[in-house]
């Protein structure tokens, strides 16, 4: 499956809530779901019942567009989760949660995702001070993730940082925006995870 490279926008209207793909807009009145909270498209305004497998795949939707995940790769993740001890739901959003684009984005480092994934990709950022440069890596409990030692004084950082200075960094990081670094103190538990995904729907889907 190609990467979906159509407005951001439309995938926020179509799960009917914001998925903070846009950076800095997401969080201003130009926000599409502000001005028209219905379904893109011709039937968008309808109201449309959906079966038990319509709701589940919504939520792996949902979910696959908040981190920018492709099927295939979600898909990975899930199985992972699986072989992993504990709830798997939870297990597959904490991986979700650990992977570098996320991080660096929780961190303040990027104002979306996808900022934070293209960032990563121009090699930008270090973890334990090894250039990494792949947006999928999975961080441990311990990794310290900073901006390359020439990026720091790139403009852009600075504008990011104005933008993400007053956000609040979740628990189980710790971030240093003047020397641009930040830790991952522990992986996340669910209660650390403030998106809006009843994972155990998502569990239901693929355990068909
Ligand atoms: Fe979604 Fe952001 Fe667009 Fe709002 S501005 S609809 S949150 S991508």
């Amino acid at each position: 499956m190609a990467r979906y490279t159509g407005a951001s926008c439309r995938l926020c209207r179509r799960e009917g809530q914001k998925l903070f793909l846009k950076g800095e807009r997401c969080y201003s009145n130009k926000c599409a779901i502000e001005r028209r909270s219905y379904a893109p498209g011709m039937h968008g305004q309808q109201r449309k019942k959906l079966s038990e497998y319509g709701i589940q795949l919504r939520e792996k939707q949902k979910a696959k567009r908040f981190y920018g995940v492709l099927e295939s790769q979600f898909r990975k993740y899930y199985e992972m989760a699986i072989r992993r001890k504990g709830i798997t739901g939870e297990i597959l959003l904490q991986i979700l949660e650990s992977r570098l684009d996320n991080v660096v984005y929780r961190m303040g480092f990027g104002t979306s995702r996808a900022e934070a994934r293209q960032l990563i990709t121009h090699g930008h950022f270090l973890v334990n001070g090894k250039r990494v440069n792949i947006p999928s890596y999975l961080v441990r409990e311990g990794d310290v993730v900073e901006v390359a030692e020439k990026s720091r004084k790139l403009e852009r950082f600075k504008e990011i940082l104005e933008v993400t200075g007053g956000r609040t960094v979740p628990k189980w990081l710790e971030v240093d925006h003047e020397n641009m670094k930040g830790r991952v103190v522990t992986l996340p538990a669910r209660e650390d995870i403030d998106l809006p995904i009843e994972e155990h729907l998502i569990v239901e889907l693929y355990s068909k």
